[in-house]
């Protein structure tokens, strides 16, 4: 398994230092790890954005690797990714695999959470580098 660079630890930013994983307790799922900095959150309120917490990297499963691997339903560490880093991951191991809207929406990063964050205050007229410049939207109604 290799984890490495690509996969930096949430609690501590450090790569390949950290297996975290997904445990399910009382029917709920709840995040688990052997990093010195681990805490326990919800992955409830983590999965929201707001102003007193605008992260919302946390530990998922992806979901690609589990339909190739027939292992839908199961809590494997080597299935986890922290949602900031799941972009990189897709483009690695899966590329040109389409994913589902609601698994895209579990990772993706809200113009609120950049501008929580303060990733998008700079050239706000411009509308990013050429080429790749386009925002994906998606809009659930
Ligand atoms: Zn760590
Ligand atoms: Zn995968």
């Amino acid at each position: 398994m290799k984890v490495g660079k690509d996969n930096p630890c949430g609690f501590c930013g450090h790569s390949g230092t950290c297996t975290t994983g997904i445990a399910k307790r009382n029917g709920t799922d709840t995040p688990s790890s052997n990093c010195p900095n681990f805490y326990k959150f919800s992955f409830k309120s983590a999965a929201i954005s707001t102003a007193s917490g605008p992260s919302t990297n946390r530990p998922i499963a992806c979901l690609p690797c589990k339909i190739r691997d027939g292992a839908l339903g199961l809590y494997k560490d080597e299935y986890i990714f922290w949602s900031y880093n799941m972009p990189t991951h897709l483009v690695k191991e899966h590329p040109g695999v389409a994913v589902t809207e609601a698994f895209h929406d579990s990772y993706a990063v809200s113009a609120d959470e950049r501008e929580r964050l303060g990733f998008s205050n700079s050239q706000k007229r411009k509308r990013g580098p050429s080429g790749g410049g386009s925002a994906k939207r998606v809009h659930v109604s």
